[in-house]
């Protein structure tokens, strides 16, 4: 039977949580909102074709202009009933 040793340093897992929260920024700073037909990162407009693959999600769209990673948020469903 063999025997793993884990880190159980406090330091060294302090290392690796600051690590992941900069992977994390990382992440967040390379994905843009698409709305209304743009990016709302650079506020460039795009081109329906490409806001609507963002829409449906059919595709990774990058933004041309700032080359980020665009990702469509739905308006929440607009409540039309009457009670
Ligand atoms: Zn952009």
């Amino acid at each position: 039977m063999t025997t793993r040793k884990h880190p159980r340093d406090p330091e060294e897992l302090e290392a690796s949580i600051a690590l992941y929260e900069g992977k994390i920024a990382e992440l967040e700073s390379a994905v843009a909102e698409a709305k209304d037909g743009g990016c709302t990162v650079c506020h460039v407009r795009m081109r329906p074709q490409m806001f609507n693959e963002v829409r449906r999600n059919e595709a990774v769209v990058q933004c041309e202009n700032c080359q980020r990673i665009l990702y469509y948020v739905p308006a929440p469903a607009s409540q039309s009933q009457a009670s």
